[in-house]
């Protein structure tokens, strides 16, 4: 199986996380990337760095405003008297605020602080000098990891940091800058007329769902954390089912705090029968780690022996699979149930 990833990933090195009132240390770092590239590694894939395949497939998913922006606001934030060592909002549009201004569906603004408080949605995005660059081969990795299944390849893993799931089409949420899963399964449409992207990372893929909301061709199927009190708090909830031609084709199951293996375990295999029952011919794995008991912002009992079983359940549903990096913050477990998972989803893939 090939493995992409870029050292170009490593650049974005947030040094700011604003969580529970107060500025800490950001849990997303390149440590991260390091760690699962060893660990990976170790299993014997074939690892490469992805070829630079353009804006193209990433504009097929984000609007062109919103990619300038990220291309261009480290240069505009250092016009600002006194910038700051990071770009962060300190302002954000309001729905209810009735006017134009917010009901557009791109902002007028053309200074630093109103473009990032239109394009960024939360303090957990502090972008730095490398964050573009960062983020695009992240993107990246992931179309070189779809046009490897689009050439025939039965899997590969796309090693994706930052990650994507949050990201919209025209805003940065929760660590991530552009929504590597969505980019490529948007890159398998060109060969597979039905496409589902499975994400059983912690947090609910609120990106990537909206992003496919109203599509009947790409399923978006996700287990996570009840968002009632979790992140991403406003999307997640079982009765989102997609819209108009996307209606029924948007599975959300939410899992109590305290979830164990089990519970876990169901709610993947719930994923995997709708995804078999949506007839999807090829598959999206946006994999996060982050549902470990030992992750820093888990609040699930999930233990170690549940990735590899996840693992084989998602080979089994004999799909060709592109494997993206989500979430997992604990550097301790993600060393762990990224190679488990990987060594039980080749067992069982065919
Ligand atoms: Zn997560």
């Amino acid at each position: 199986m090939k493995l992409f990833f870029s050292p170009d990933q490593l650049r974005h090195r947030p040094q700011q996380y604003f969580r529970f009132g107060k500025v800490g240390v950001p849990v997303e770092n390149p440590e991260r990337m390091e760690t699962l590239a060893e660990a990976l590694g170790a299993l014997g894939l074939d690892r490469r760095p992805p070829e630079d395949h353009g804006l193209d497939p990433i504009l097929a998913v984000h609007d062109a405003d919103y990619v300038r922006f990220l291309e261009t606001i480290w240069g505009l934030w250092q016009t600002l008297p006194d910038a700051g060592p990071e770009i962060l909002p300190n302002i954000h549009p309001y729905r209810g605020a009735g006017h134009d201004l917010i009901r557009r569906d791109r902002p007028r603004n053309t200074g630093p602080i109103g473009l990032t408080g239109y394009h960024v949605g939360d303090m957990s995005c502090a972008m730095g000098e490398g964050t573009w660059a960062a983020a695009y081969a992240s993107a990246q990795s992931a179309i070189s990891g779809a046009r490897a299944i689009l050439a025939g390849e039965r899997n590969a893993f796309a090693l994706c940091r930052p990650p994507g799931h949050h990201c919209y089409r025209d805003r940065a949420n929760g660590f991530c800058f552009l929504n590597n899963a969505a980019i490529a399964a948007e890159l398998l449409r060109t060969r597979f007329d039905r496409v589902a992207i499975l994400d059983f990372d912690t947090h609910h893929g609120d990106g990537t769902q909206a992003i496919f909301y109203a599509r009947g061709d790409v399923m978006v199927a996700s287990c996570h954390t009840d968002p009632t009190d979790y992140y991403p708090f406003f999307a997640g909830f079982a009765d989102e089912r997609g819209a108009g031609e996307g209606e029924g084709a948007n599975l959300n199951l939410p899992l109590a705090q305290g979830a164990d293996d089990s519970a876990y375990l169901d709610a993947v295999k719930g994923l995997t029968r709708a995804v078999s029952d949506f007839g999807a011919e090829a598959l999206v794995i946006s994999a996060g780690w982050d549902a470990h008991r030992s992750d820093p912002l888990s609040r699930l009992a999930v233990s170690s022996d549940a990735f590899p079983r996840i693992g084989e359940l998602l080979a089994r549903l004999g799909l060709p699979s592109l494997i993206v990096q989500e979430g997992g913050y604990s550097l301790a477990a993600i060393a762990e149930a990224a190679p488990s998972f990987t060594t039980a989803f080749l067992g069982a893939h065919r």
